[in-house]
């Protein structure tokens, strides 16, 4: 689906307009070009409270990457490890600066009190006009939840409404802000998420908080196919984001099975084929279904290491006007198929250790919407169930979300022109996302390094304005 105002506004005669104009102006953003691109390139520049040992961890990942590594005096803690203080140098901030960087990273973990928060003010004051555009601002804090003291747990929860901030404001170049909140003791986990925070991979992820829990010690994984050797089923395979999910696993090294209704079989072979992946035709709705499916992974396979619940569907009328099969529809096919088919799967022994499971919600689910009461409601639920599950599941299996914002697919094409068009510019990157990067964030959470991560809503929606 293409943007037609993203790529006039950027002809030079549509710049001039959109400055004169004072209209939305968007940055296209850099996404992946090739699977074994490094993840970050450029100057990164790193920073700390009262150095802790999280900025050690950090060095560790951004040093493996061909990143020039600077720090700014303060966070010497960097020379923890031996491999990140040799690459990198220091970096006076009192001084003019002379780089543009491509990403900021800030360990927010050590700071205590509100008192403490000017350590942020400290940092990126001199710095946030330096990042370069398709920058990345990266900020890791501590869970609020796990700490003791109300004063600390304050300066914590602080750091969202900062980051948030930062990516309204930066949005304006393509860079992102995201937060990652780590527990006591887990910054050995913060490796895969770091990768994918400062990546083109996120490119359309912006204002996003996630949380790292203790796990065990994540494997060592090749970075280009970290899904070697794994199953993925992935429902509504055979367009849009599913089929960019599919292609993506793939692209990781996983064996696909692709789902979707019996009339788009056709469709749905021509994504499996291409990747070598499997067709499957089902309604998910169908009572038979979960059974059904369990008997299609049993038949090919040992069992299933990543679920991907991506089959969705809309019906929209406002409340008064809805048919009762819309809403029935909406629920069974967004949230109630989930639920029998992780069940199936679980009960059957299917699931394997270490599995994935990632359910798509929507901003809709988050702020509601007009005219989508069925629709909200189900991907609210999405939501209640993957934070329920995440505390139930076992043998290393994790639950997460996305909740796409506006992505260019066949869902958002059918949209009225003056929606579509407000949804695309509501958001701080000011257009829509593509379904490979719902498919890239899912790939995150799919990673086997990513075993800290379970129970999390990550958006993909370029920070919009909806919603929280
Ligand atoms: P899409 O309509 O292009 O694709 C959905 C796929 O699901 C289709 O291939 C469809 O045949 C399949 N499907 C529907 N009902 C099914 C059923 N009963 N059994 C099996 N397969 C079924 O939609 P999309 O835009 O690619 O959306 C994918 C997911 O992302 C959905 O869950 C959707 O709600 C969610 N989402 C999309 C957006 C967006 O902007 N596109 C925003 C928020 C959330």
């Amino acid at each position: 689906m293409s943007d037609l105002y993203l790529r006039l506004a950027n002809t030079p005669l549509g710049q001039t307009a959109v400055k004169s104009l004072g209209l939305p102006s968007p940055v296209p953003l850099t996404r992946l070009q090739r699977p074994d691109q490094p993840f970050i390139e450029g100057d990164v520049l790193i920073g700390a409270a009262n150095g802790t040992k999280a900025v050690a961890s950090l060095g560790l990942t951004i040093s493996a990457s061909p990143a020039n590594l600077f720090f700014a005096s303060g966070a010497e803690s960097l020379g923890d490890s031996e491999q990140a203080g040799k690459k990198a140098k220091a970096l006076d901030l009192s001084a003019p600066i002379e780089n543009a960087f491509k990403a900021l990273v800030f360990d927010a973990t050590g700071i205590k009190n509100p008192d403490e928060l000017k350590a942020l003010y400290a940092f990126f004051h001199p710095t946030i006009k330096k990042l370069s555009a398709n920058g990345r601002v990266l900020i890791i804090g501590q869970t609020p939840s796990s700490c003791r003291k109300p004063a600390n747990a304050a300066a914590q929860q602080a750091l969202e409404g900062f980051t948030r901030s930062v990516g309204k404001e930066v949005g304006k170049k393509g860079s992102t802000a995201n937060l990652i909140w780590i527990a006591p003791g887990t910054d050995q986990h913060l490796d895969s998420s770091v990768r994918f925070f400062l990546s083109p991979r996120s490119a359309y992820v912006s204002g996003q908080t996630v949380r790292i829990g203790k796990s065990d010690l994540a494997p060592a994984v090749s970075q280009v196919k970290p899904l070697t050797g794994k199953v993925a089923l992935v429902t509504g395979a055979s367009r849009g984001i599913g089929e960019a999910i599919a292609q993506t696993l793939a692209r990781d090294g996983a064996t696909v099975i692709g789902l979707d209704i019996p009339q788009a079989l056709n469709e749905l072979r021509a994504v499996t084929d291409a990747i070598g992946g499997k067709a499957f035709a089902c309604d998910i709705t169908d009572a038979a279904a979960p059974n059904l499916i369990a008997d299609f992974i049993a038949e090919h396979f040992e069992g299933i290491d990543l679920v991907i619940h991506n089959a969705g569907i809309t019906r929209d009328k406002t409340l008064g006007n809805m048919p009762e099969h819309f809403w029935d529809m909406t629920i069974a096919v967004n949230l109630s198929a989930e639920e029998l088919i992780d069940e199936e799967l679980q009960k059957r022994k299917l699931m394997r250790d270490n599995g994935r499971i990632v359910c798509i919600s929507s901003i809709s689910g988050i702020a509601g919407n007009f005219g989508q009461t069925n629709y909200s409601t189900a991907k609210s639920g999405v939501i209640g169930y993957v934070e329920s599950m995440a505390k139930h599941l076992k043998n290393g299996v994790t639950i997460n979300a996305i909740a796409p914002g506006f992505i260019e697919t066949q869902m958002t094409a059918a949209m009225p022109l003056t929606i579509r068009e407000a949804g695309r510019r509501m958001n701080s990157l000011s257009q829509g996302g593509q379904p490979i990067d719902v498919a890239e964030a899912i790939a995150w959470y799919c990673s086997p390094a990513s075993n800290g991560v379970n129970g999390n809503v990550v958006r993909v929606c370029g920070q919009s304005l909806i919603g929280k």
